[in-house]
């Protein structure tokens, strides 16, 4: 760790806690109370306190309160939508190559694994924009594709996938085909909502949202029946066993209430704060490449190559910036970005960094991460030359 503080631009693996949060947070650990406990006044106490933060999860996404179902985080969300639907047992399932771990895994673990006459995983592809059309999801449609899971902003490249038109086209065709999204990039910047988006089964995380690490939630529309593998209590109406965590999901509804009114204002600003640094890079130097769709592109991401540099050789050159490459989720493995690689630009793998911008970036922190960017890459290239 330097001394000075570091500028924080990794807001796509966490965002930062907002202090609002942390002090809603704060109160509720000081006091005990468990949901489950109804007869006494702590546990009244917390389970009016899950109801309350129940609602502003469902008023952020337009779902009902007792849509939401709480998780461990999105990965858990993204595993229950699509192994614990009864529905999808030996039925066919489609969804993206540029997903997250948690969706291609689970996938991939589906009890229908191994038995290919019963089961089909549909990956889609996606070209250099790194976007999905929904006239290609129609084209690889089946009235056996039970369940479909498409992601509503990449993590890596933050690029905005059409959910509502995909899901609209969906419905009107295979009206019993369950559509599921991953929208824990989303929903710090964009406004959701369920119903016009059209899914039957919403993730999200608080982490992702300036809420603490550790819960996120799945909207399940009423009807859709869906449960956790794990057996235990009968919390959460059974659906998922285990004691709630209190504080975790009051600070989630806290985030989730301050999104919802002030998500607008932060994304303009983020966004133009994104746009200054891209433009201040792409003026300093040359061979500076953004990777995914310009346009269809989320507030708080930016994912660039520069041409004869090592994204790692570029992060261990600025510690002063906490960036990452690729997707923090793959941890120590030195793996390249399957996002990357589903892009089709294989020159720009080991050359691209991701910048994560959120609500506490300033104006400051980026014209500094411009300048020190722009030093280190000309550092870098002056040094390969050197070395021939
Ligand atoms: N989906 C997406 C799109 C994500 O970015 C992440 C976090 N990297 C996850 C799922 C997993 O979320 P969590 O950390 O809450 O399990």
């Amino acid at each position: 760790m330097s001394a000075t503080p570091t500028i924080y631009l990794d807001g796509n693996a966490t965002t930062q806690v907002d202090p609002r949060v942390a002090a809603a947070i704060a109160e509720v650990w000081n006091r005990p109370g468990n949901a489950s406990s109804r007869v006494n006044a702590c546990g009244r106490e917390a389970q009016r306190q899950l109801a309350t933060a129940a609602e502003q999860l469902a008023s952020l996404c337009g779902g009902k309160a007792d849509e939401i179902l709480w998780t461990s985080g999105a990965t858990e969300a993204n595993n229950m939508a699509i192994r614990g639907s009864g529905a999808v047992y030996r039925e066919h399932v489609m969804s993206c190559a540029t997903e997250h771990a948690s969706v291609l895994e689970s996938i991939r673990a589906l009890p229908c694994s191994g038995s290919e006459e019963f089961a089909e995983r549909r990956i889609l592809t996606v070209g250099p924009s790194g976007r999905l059309s929904p006239e290609q999801v129609m084209r690889s449609m089946t009235d056996s594709i039970r369940l479909v899971s498409f992601m509503l902003v990449n993590n890596e490249i933050g690029v905005i996938h059409p959910i509502a038109e995909i899901a609209n086209a969906i419905a009107d065709r295979y009206p019993n085909t369950l559509v599921h999204c991953d929208a824990s990039q989303a929903a710090a910047t964009l406004p959701i909502d369920v119903r016009a988006l059209g899914v039957d089964m919403l993730s999200l995380s608080a982490h992702k949202m300036y809420g603490p690490q550790g819960i996120g939630a799945l909207w399940i529309r009423e009807g859709v029946d869906v449960r956790s593998s794990m057996v235990g209590g009968n919390q959460q109406r059974g659906r998922r066993p285990g004691t709630t965590p209190v504080a975790l999901a009051v600070g989630f509804g806290e985030a989730a209430r301050i999104c919802e009114s002030e998500r607008e204002g932060d994304a303009r600003r983020i966004a133009d704060l994104r746009e200054e640094l891209l433009r201040h890079l792409q003026q300093g130097t040359t061979g500076v490449h953004l990777n995914g769709d310009a346009q269809f592109r989320v507030a708080g991401n930016l994912n660039i190559a520069f041409d004869d540099v090592f994204a790692e050789d570029l992060i261990e050159a600025v510690p002063e910036l906490e960036l990452s490459v690729g997707s923090a989720c793959h941890g120590n493995e030195v793996t390249t970005s399957h996002v990357l690689r589903a892009l089709g630009t294989p020159e720009r793998l080991h050359a691209s960094i991701r910048i994560g911008l959120g609500r506490h970036t300033t104006s400051d922190e980026i014209q500094r991460a411009a300048d020190v960017l722009l030093r280190a890459v000309a550092e870098l290239r002056a040094l390969t030359r050197a070395c021939g």
